[in-house]
């Protein structure tokens, strides 16, 4: 899953974004089912100061209940970003019908329905983390920055793995960021993998994103991450004095 890296962007919105302060983490949670789960956070975000993005797909269905929640994540400060219209992967789409069908197919629609219903889209991740540079270049027109995942080279760990790590200053010519998945997290696994990212972030200046899906205690289900795992990391970045930046913040 490779990014395409640009120099400069020609985003439609002359939305003008400050150079990053410091070094921090970008937090990012992915699909509309979750919404009412998200909403029971927002506490817990606030306590810490944590402003995070929410990715929606299928933005035609949400019902009153969902439109609403968005409203209140929007209200409490996090971003809501464009995770496809059908939720499809981008290559495959690509790949069977072309890029200009696949942009008035997945991108249009979607970026469209999200903007009459307020929230218009500056983010876009990738259903699947299913991407290349040619959807890259072919979606850069309509989003500031796109998010895939990917996982650390073949016994790399993730502070290792330079491909997760952007310094702060050069945001801007990376438009797609690879995350890392936080879904399922252990505190061992904080400790181990997490946390010494972080102390890399903070001894070079640099951001690294995450990505999560639901938030919920109960364990059963497959894509989530536990509160109380969660509000460890927020711990931590407040403890070593890193920000919290949603994909909308980075230049
Ligand atoms: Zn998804």
């Amino acid at each position: 899953m490779s990014c395409l890296f640009l120099q400069g962007h020609s985003h439609a919105e002359p939305a003008v974004r400050a150079s990053l302060p410091k070094p921090g983490i970008v937090l990012t949670f992915d699909d509309s089912i979750n919404i009412e789960l998200w909403v029971k956070q927002i506490p817990l975000f606030e306590k810490y100061g944590a402003k995070v993005t929410f990715f929606i797909e299928k933005p035609d269905q949400l019902n009153a209940a969902q439109t609403k929640g968005l409203q209140q994540l929007k209200k409490a400060g996090h971003e809501i970003g464009c995770h496809g219209y059908r939720h499809i992967k981008a290559l495959d789409a690509i790949e069977n019908q072309g890029g200009d069908h696949y942009l008035k197919i997945e991108i249009d629609p979607a970026v469209a329905k999200l903007e009459s219903l307020g929230f218009p889209p500056a983010s876009f991740a990738y259903p699947m983390s299913n991407n290349n540079q040619n959807s890259d270049a072919l979606i850069r027109k309509y989003f500031h920055h796109a998010r895939t995942g990917t996982r650390p080279g073949h016994g790399k760990t993730l502070a290792e793995s330079d491909e997760f790590f952007t310094p702060i200053n050069t945001t801007a010519k990376k438009f797609c960021l690879p995350a890392r998945s936080l879904d399922r997290s252990t505190e061992e696994r904080l400790q181990k993998e997490i946390f010494p990212a972080l102390e890399r972030i903070k001894t070079r200046d640099e951001v690294i994103v995450f990505y999560d899906h639901a938030i919920i205690s109960e364990t059963s289900r497959k894509n989530h991450i536990r509160p109380e795992i969660l509000e460890l990391i927020l711990v931590k970045v407040k403890e070593m004095d890193l920000a919290f930046y949603r994909m909308d913040d980075l230049p």
